[in-house]
């Protein structure tokens, strides 16, 4: 088994067998994103896939309920080729119950409604999607690759494909100047499709990204731990739901987490109750922790 460089994948998929798909991302143009710098996009060969999940099987074969194909967006692959390793991992596993992708909507635009039944009949259950903000203009600022609109249109027919959607908000990219917009906007488009996983996490500046170079420049203002869970708790307070909010990231300053809507209300005061801590005893840890 193989794995090229650090390993990054979502906090739900600690349990997950992680087998390389993908190398790099082929989008690598998000100002704030430090994860895929050093790696230039390409796709494995299914082979090598598939020699990896071979291995793993003789090792692990009995115990593995979950895999997660690293790294970022691998739904870019062909369909054929993706569908035909999930296939075959499926059959090297016996205890499998999910497997998962990254998948933004600029490369879920990609596949049709077709395309996507099909990736969920071959085993695909989630895609994981990093939307970071449904404000059109914090999307342009920080080359996010796609719109409001887009996501969307492409979050619905993932729904429609019946595969689980898990978007991401990146509390804080906004900056101080769009924290309004970006709460505001975040829900309506979240409402719009009503993800089954709405995860948050805080922005932290990552060194040698250009978003990081303009934090220190001061042209980008940080959210200071109150403002963030402000800003936290206005997206929240709009959502209507149904969906399984998360807000378990080690970065975040107040870990929620409940279903929308039937948990809102008590999710909310905890935010007020975090609210009356005095923002000198929040830790905020140091640029570079993604
Ligand atoms: S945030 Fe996602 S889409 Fe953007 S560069 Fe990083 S891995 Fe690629």
């Amino acid at each position: 088994m193989r794995y090229e460089g650090t390993v990054y994948r979502p906090p739900s998929e600690a349990e997950s067998l992680l087998i390389q798909a993908t190398i790099g991302c082929p989008h690598n143009k998000c100002t704030f994103c430090g994860m895929y710098q050093d790696k230039k996009f390409r796709i494995r060969s299914v082979a090598d896939i598939k020699e990896d999940l071979l291995m793993a099987g003789k090792y692990y074969g009995d115990t593995v309920e979950s895999i997660f194909f690293p790294d970022g967006n691998t739904i870019i692959m062909k369909t054929d080729q993706l569908a035909d390793i999930l296939n075959y991992a499926k059959e090297l596993f016996p205890q499998l119950k999910r497997m998962t992708v990254y998948g933004s909507a600029k490369y879920l635009a990609l596949k049709s409604l077709q395309e996507l039944c099909l990736l969920r009949e071959a085993g695909l259950s989630r895609i994981h999607s990093g939307m970071e903000s449904g404000d059109d203009e914090v999307l342009r600022r920080i080359n996010k690759g796609f719109t409001a609109a887009e996501m969307i249109e492409n979050g619905l027919k993932v729904k429609e494909a019946q595969i689980e959607l898990s978007e991401y908000i990146l509390i804080g990219i906004g900056g101080r100047e769009r924290t309004q917009e970006h709460s505001l906007e975040s829900a309506r488009v979240l409402n719009s499709f009503n993800p089954n996983f709405i995860r948050v996490r805080t922005f932290n500046p990552f060194p040698g990204t250009p978003l990081y170079q303009d934090y220190m420049k001061g042209i980008f203002t940080l959210l200071s731990p109150h403002e963030a869970i402000k800003e936290t708790r206005l997206l929240i307070s709009e959502l209507t739901g149904p969906s399984q909010l998360f807000s378990d990231h080690f970065l975040n300053f107040a870990p929620v987490s409940g279903n929308i809507p039937n948990d809102k209300m008590k999710i909310l005061e905890t935010l007020d109750r975090i609210l009356t801590v005095p923002e000198n005893k929040f830790i905020r840890p140091e640029p570079g922790h993604l």
